[in-house]
């Protein structure tokens, strides 16, 4: 008696036309997500190609710390972790977000900026080209209360009407651009 009810119903359910509702496809699992694959870590830096755009952290990504040459030989984009660390610190205490205008720049887009004058650093490889240096500016302006805020995370300070350099160089240091 069971076996035949049973028969009766698989003959309903699963009879071609007359069946009563799809045949159910197994569902595959998804993919186990992955770090991206196009920035990796090497010796406490990030390192992506340019073009890369991906987070490195919560308020900052490949985007804002990319060299900005249009120099076609500028591949390779670096930035320290570090540095990172500390501006997520920065933008926490400051409330709102920052505009970087200058992050990681090539050697050559560093030439180019020494001949120009604009930068004059001419001796020592700039911080920028190590990707130990960022120049920021709150989105709503400079204000007094940004110096003292990236005081509390950076020792080695450039200062500009315009924006602040920061860079990782240890020990107190001021000047003005
Ligand atoms: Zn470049
Ligand atoms: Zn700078």
């Amino acid at each position: 008696m069971m076996k035949q009810i049973v028969d009766i119903i698989t003959k309903l359910l699963f009879s071609g036309k007359d069946r009563a509702f799809p045949v159910p496809v197994a569902k595959v699992p998804a993919a186990p997500k992955k770090a991206s694959p196009l920035v990796s870590e090497k010796d406490g830096y990030f390192v992506w190609d340019k073009g890369v755009v991906a987070p490195l952290s919560p308020h900052f990504s490949t985007r804002e710390m990319t060299c900005r040459c249009k120099i076609n030989t500028c591949k390779e984009q670096r930035i320290s972790k570090d540095l990172i660390a500390r501006l997520e610190k920065v933008r926490q205490d400051l409330g709102e977000p920052m505009i970087t205008t200058s992050a990681f720049r090539c050697t050559e887009y560093q030439a180019q900026l020494r001949a120009s004058g604009v930068n004059t650093v001419v001796a020592k490889k700039s911080t920028h080209e190590l990707g130990n240096a960022v120049d920021v500016v709150p989105k709503s302006g400079m204000s007094d209360k940004f110096e003292p805020i990236c005081a509390k995370y950076f020792e080695s300070i450039g200062l500009s009407t315009k924006f602040l350099h920061l860079d990782l160089r240890p020990g107190f240091k001021r000047w003005k651009y």
